[in-house]
């Protein structure tokens, strides 16, 4: 029923993550209401992402082009020898709004999974374990969901860093005050700060 170019329209939205098929023709039914303006603004602010937006080299956040770092790397009051480790940048955002800790992040981007053995994750953790030779006794704080896929990568890190003998490592993980099959990304305040006290 819609014609060509938005059934192409429709496509990209379908790949947003948790967007199905009919939310995606609702987006694109509201994009075809839209005044030109807004469509030139839309398509401007994309072209702005592509062109002045990067991925930080230090911890995978988006950051710009210009610096190689992040805005949250590159801040000297940061504390850059705690390192919370968190699956996507979303739970680095939910972490950084509550404003209990003032380390840095390490996006893994996804999780391992059992039946997938994701490689991209398990190529950042490569990343991070080289990254971490370098530091002089850093600590690193697992901030990862409390799903099975998050407890899996959660325990192949820690075995990658026994592995790899990163004796100068403290390594933690955030208190169960996460209940099980939680997301870090929509846990409020209270439950994060007592999930950092409890680190364990
Ligand atoms: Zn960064």
């Amino acid at each position: 029923m819609l014609p060509k170019p938005l059934q192409q329209l429709q496509k990209f939205f379908e790949k947003f993550p948790g967007i199905g098929p009919r939310q995606a023709s609702r987006f694109v039914f509201f994009l075809s209401k839209q005044p030109k303006e807004y469509i030139e603004n839309f398509i401007q602010s994309l072209q702005s992402m592509l062109t002045e937006v990067n991925l930080c080299s230090n911890c995978n956040l988006p950051g710009l082009k210009k610096n190689s770092l992040c805005a949250i790397c590159s801040d000297s009051s940061r504390d850059k020898k705690t390192i919370y480790i968190v699956e996507k940048e979303g739970d680095a955002l939910n972490l950084e709004k509550t404003n209990i800790h003032n380390g840095v992040y390490f996006v893994l981007g996804k999780n391992i999974s059992p039946i997938e053995k994701t490689q991209t994750a398990k190529e950042q953790i490569k990343n991070l374990v080289k990254k971490l030779r370098r530091e002089n006794n850093p600590e690193v704080i697992l901030a990862l969901n409390n799903t099975r896929e998050g407890n899996f990568t959660a325990m192949y890190i820690k075995e990658m860093f026994k592995e790899n003998e990163l004796n100068n490592v403290k390594l933690t993980s955030l208190g169960r005050g996460l209940s099980t099959g939680s997301e870090l990304e929509y846990a409020d305040e209270e439950t994060l700060r007592n999930a950092l006290k409890n680190r364990h």
